[in-house]
């Protein structure tokens, strides 16, 4: 199949047809779209039916220069230093109606790049909007302080914005991450050099045009497409960058850091997790199940703060196991602009034997599978909701992040085992706590070692709620007020009286 005999849903995946057969996959530098300066491109597929989308432009160093080169010019316009924050403040606010003006089409550019679910589409971009509405709040509340001194002085401390800002983004939520880093930049001043990842760079493309149409001067957002070797390693290497920010793999994350050491640009990680989700003997059971299941399947699995480790007690480990089985084993996996589907693809043929690799590794290792453990179909990388019981904190498919819908149930003793295991991990980006207990939610949630704990839910995010990971799950924050931190920097000023 390809995009051509696909038939629209709606108005939307109409438009999105169209813009994609359009050809757009170019570099957006300096507010022109422009091929690599190699003229080498490479394809963009859809994973729920393996058809090629689009050709993408294959950026590299020389395009990464020319984009920081239009970045900082940018920077130092008085047309962007200079204004007001109410001006900048509108900027946002007119890239946040944009997007939701366009919000059909851009979800189903997701849909058809990324594989998730339209509904779970449309309703992050719902998100992406707010993200730059939330932001454009901030703009006009970015303050310095008048610090005390003596009779004989003046102090005071000026918030002032990093410069430019390199922006390495993952595959899984393109969209909604790439609003997150764009809006925070942006709100506090800074122009951006960014990378969508090449597995689906077309939503960041589109909203990258969008964002075109609007005022922004050119070169305040620039896009560099290509590969994380050439294109995203000149970005992080690249000494006219004052900071990177970076949403991807720990190991790679761990790469970034090493490369910002030559010109000791600002760095924030957003990286892998293996979130302990702990349902407690005195939780609402259907409500802690329900949730369990959404949590590792929702996205196909391909979430960072997936709730992949569940922590049952140990007398209660059959039951539940049961019983999540059954629910998930109701999931509906296929097209995801079918409605009512519950599951798309997985990003990649590459991913995909990934996941499946895992499962493989749990049986290795001992582990029960109770549900799944397979492909979906011949034709896109569709895979069941797998579950593994008795599984160990031990185990491979403990430890290590999988990113596909594979659930270890694990049993626990009482609270302290629940929370020394929980937290016996690497990582550390989130964490689920079930319970009708409210003194142990709270001692609970302060236990573990964790950036974002769920209480009686599980995922629920916004704009307002900072994200971001202890231990080897990144460095720094995204979203919240400590985001405004992240991408700026603070001068004392004194003055002799
Ligand atoms: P994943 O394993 O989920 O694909 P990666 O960490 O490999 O995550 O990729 C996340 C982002 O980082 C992508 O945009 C990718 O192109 C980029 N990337 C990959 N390798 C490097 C690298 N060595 N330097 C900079 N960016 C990279």
């Amino acid at each position: 199949m390809n995009v051509s005999a696909t038939v629209p849903v709606n108005d939307g995946h109409r438009k999105a047809l169209a813009w994609i057969g359009s050809g757009p996959g170019k570099l957006l530098i300096g507010g022109q779209w422009v091929d690599a300066r190699s003229g080498k491109s490479f394809e963009t597929v859809d994973p729920a039916t393996e058809a090629v989308l689009a050709r993408i432009a294959e950026g590299e160093q020389a395009d990464v220069d020319a984009a920081v080169a239009a970045a900082r010019k940018a920077f130092e316009a008085p047309s962007w230093s200079g204004i007001s924050p109410y001006l900048r403040a509108r900027y946002l606010l007119n890239i946040a109606e944009t997007v939701e003006a366009n919000a059909d089409e851009l979800a189903a550019i997701e849909t058809l790049d990324n594989g998730m679910p339209l509904a779970m589409s449309r309703a992050r971009v719902g998100g992406a909007a707010e993200l730059f509405r939330y932001y454009a709040g901030w703009v006009t509340k970015i303050f310095g302080r008048t610090d005390p001194w003596d009779s004989s002085g003046f102090l005071y401390t000026l918030r002032e914005p990093m410069g430019v800002c390199g922006q390495i983004n993952a595959w899984n939520v393109p969209l909604a991450t790439a609003a997150i880093k764009m809006a925070t930049a942006l709100a506090c001043g800074n122009t951006v050099v960014f990378k969508p990842a090449e597995q689906a760079s077309l939503s960041t493309l589109r909203l990258a045009a969008l964002i075109q149409e609007t005022d922004l001067p050119p070169g305040v957002v620039n896009i560099v497409t290509g590969f994380g070797t050439a294109a995203g390693a000149a970005i992080a290497n690249h000494a006219g960058i004052d900071k990177v920010a970076f949403t991807g793999s720990t190991a790679v994350g761990k790469q970034i850091l090493m490369s910002s050491v030559d010109n000791l640009k600002r760095v924030t990680l957003e990286l892998g997790g293996k979130s302990p989700n702990i349902i407690f003997p005195d939780a609402d059971m259907d409500q802690a199940i329900k949730a369990a299941v959404g949590s590792f399947c929702g996205n196909s699995g391909q979430v960072c703060s997936a709730g992949t480790r569940l922590f049952v007690q140990e007398s209660l480990c059959d039951e539940v196991t049961e019983r999540i089985t059954g629910i998930a084993a109701g999931y509906k996996v296929g097209s995801p602009f079918e409605a009512g589907i519950d599951m798309g693809p997985l990003i990649s043929d590459k991913q995909m034997a990934r996941v499946l690799s895992y499962v493989d590794a749990g049986r290795d290792e001992g582990a029960r599978l109770a549900l799944g453990g397979g492909r979906v179909g011949s034709r896109g990388y569709f895979v069941q909701p797998t579950v593994f019981g008795g599984v160990s904190n031990d185990m491979r498919i403990a430890r290590e992040e999988i990113f596909g819908p594979v659930l270890s149930i694990i049993p626990f003793r009482d609270e302290d085992d629940a929370i020394f295991q929980g937290n016996d991990t690497t990582y550390g980006l989130a964490a689920g706590i079930w319970t009708r207990d409210l003194s142990r939610a709270h001692r609970v949630a302060r236990a573990l070692k964790a950036g974002r704990i769920w209480v009686n839910t599980y995922g629920p995010s916004g704009a307002i709620m900072t994200f971001g990971g202890y231990k080897q799950s990144g460095y720094g924050r995204e979203q919240g007020a400590e985001s405004i931190e992240a991408y700026t920097q603070t001068k004392s000023v004194l003055v002799k009286l």
